[in-house]
C-alpha cells in the first residue's frame, strides 16, 4: 500500500474528525501517502480529494462534524457510478480506503471490493451504536453526554411545573441511546424497540410514581419503539387515561448527533484510526475496526452488517429497580 485514501460517509457523527486525523496521523508516521476524499463515495466518483499531511488535520480533535463532509450517493449503488469511482481512484494512486460510517457505507465498501479488490477497512461512525463486532461505535458516547446534559434541564422544568415529559430520542432501531441516556439521566421509565411491554404497563408505572410523592417525570422515548404510537400520541393517550398528568413532549433530534466528542470517543478514534491503517498495511480487507473487552478488534464487514446488537438486559435490571 502506497496511498491510502480516508473519507466519512452517510450520518455524521462526533469523533468522526479525530478519526480522521488518526488515519492521516498515523500515514504519515508509516510514511505513506494519504488522500482525504470529500463527501464518501460521491466525493470518490468526482474525484473531489485532497492529499493530506500530518499538519492537515491540526485542531480538529476536538471539533464536532466531519471536515471531509458527508453524502449519501445514489451513484455509487450503481455498477456505473462505482466504475468511476474506481477509475478516478486509480488516476490518483490510491490503492487502499478507509471508511468511516455506518452500515450501509459498510454494505457499499464490501461491493466495491468484490468488483474491484481494492483493500477497504471500515471504522464504526454512528451515534446509535447499532453495528455489530463493536461495543461502542464513534460518537456514541458522546451522543449519551449531550442527552443527559438536555434531560437534566428539561428535569427542571419538569419539577417546577409538576410536568410529565416524553422525551424522545435517536437510534433508529435500536434502543441503546435511550436506554443509557435514561438511566444516566434517571428516567422514570424508558420506551425501546427491543422490549415492548405495552401501554398497561407504562400507566401503571405512572400511576405508581405518582402515588409514591414524585413530583414530576420523565418518560425516555426511543425513536424507534414499539409501542405503536409516535411520542405526541403516546402523550395524548398518557393525558387521556392518567388526567393527574400535565404531559409535555420533547422532540431532540439532530443536536445529539453534533457537539464536540467526548475524551472517550476522542481516544477510540484515536485507536481505531491507527488500528485501520495497521490493517491496511498488514494485507487486510473489509474488516471492521472495533473496541471489545477494552481491546481493538477486526471484525468481517460481512458480519457487522448481518448480526444484530444486543441490549443490555443488566441495564434493563438497574434502571427497573432504579423507578422502584
Ligand atoms: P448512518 O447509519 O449513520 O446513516 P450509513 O453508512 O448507514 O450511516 P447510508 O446512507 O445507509 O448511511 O449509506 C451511505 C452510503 O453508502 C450511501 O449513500 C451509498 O452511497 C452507499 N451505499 C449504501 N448501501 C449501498 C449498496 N447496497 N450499494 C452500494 N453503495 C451503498
Amino acid at each position: 500500500i502506497k496511498k491510502i485514501g480516508v473519507f466519512t460517509s452517510g450520518g455524521d457523527s462526533p469523533g468522526m474528525n479525530a478519526a480522521i486525523r488518526s488515519v492521516v496521523r498515523t500515514c504519515a508516521y508509516m510514511k505513506i501517502d494519504c488522500m482525504g476524499i470529500y463527501r464518501g463515495y460521491q466525493g470518490m466518483i468526482e474525484g473531489d480529494f485532497k492529499p493530506m499531511d500530518a499538519r492537515s488535520v491540526n485542531n480538529i480533535i476536538n471539533k464536532g462534524g466531519t471536515i471531509l463532509k458527508s453524502a449519501r450517493s445514489l451513484e455509487f449503488q450503481t455498477k456505473e457510478g462505482r466504475k468511476k469511482a474506481y477509475d478516478q481512484l486509480q488516476s490518483a494512486g490510491i490503492d487502499g480506503l478507509v471508511v468511516i460510517g455506518g452500515d450501509g457505507s459498510f454494505t457499499g465498501a464490501l461491493i466495491f471490493h468484490k468488483e474491484y479488490n481494492v483493500p477497504i477497512i471500515g471504522i464504526p461512525g454512528t451515534i446509535d451504536n447499532d453495528i455489530f463486532g463493536t461495543t461502542y461505535t464513534l460518537g456514541f458516547d458522546t451522543a449519551l453526554n449531550t442527552v443527559v446534559e438536555v434531560i437534566d434541564k428539561i428535569r427542571d422544568t419538569a419539577s417546577s411545573h409538576n410536568r410529565l415529559f416524553f422525551v424522545e430520542v435517536m437510534g433508529r432501531d435500536v434502543g441503546h441511546i435511550a436506554l443509557n441516556a435514561g438511566v444516566g439521566a434517571g428516567a422514570e421509565e424508558i420506551l425501546i424497540p427491543e422490549e415492548n411491554l405495552g401501554l398497561e404497563r407504562l400507566l401503571e408505572s405512572l400511576k405508581r410514581s405518582k402515588a409514591s410523592g414524585k413530583s414530576s417525570s420523565i418518560v425516555v422515548v426511543a425513536e424507534g419503539d414499539k409501542t405503536g404510537k409516535n411520542v405526541f400520541e403516546l402523550k395524548e393517550y398518557v393525558e387521556e387515561h392518567l388526567p393527574i398528568y400535565d404531559c409535555r413532549v420533547s422532540v431532540l433530534g439532530h443536536m445529539q448527533r453534533g457537539g464536540s466528542p467526548s475524551c472517550f470517543d476522542r481516544v477510540l478514534a484515536s485507536r481505531m484510526g491507527v488500528k485501520a491503517v495497521e490493517a491496511l498495511l498488514e494485507g487486510k480487507s473489509s474488516l471492521m475496526v472495533g473496541i471489545q473487552d477494552n481491546k481493538i478488534t477486526l471484525t468481517p464487514i460481512s458480519k457487522a452488517i448481518k448480526g444484530h446488537t444486543k441490549i443490555d438486559k443488566e441495564l434493563m435490571r438497574v434502571s427497573d429497580i432504579m423507578t422502584v
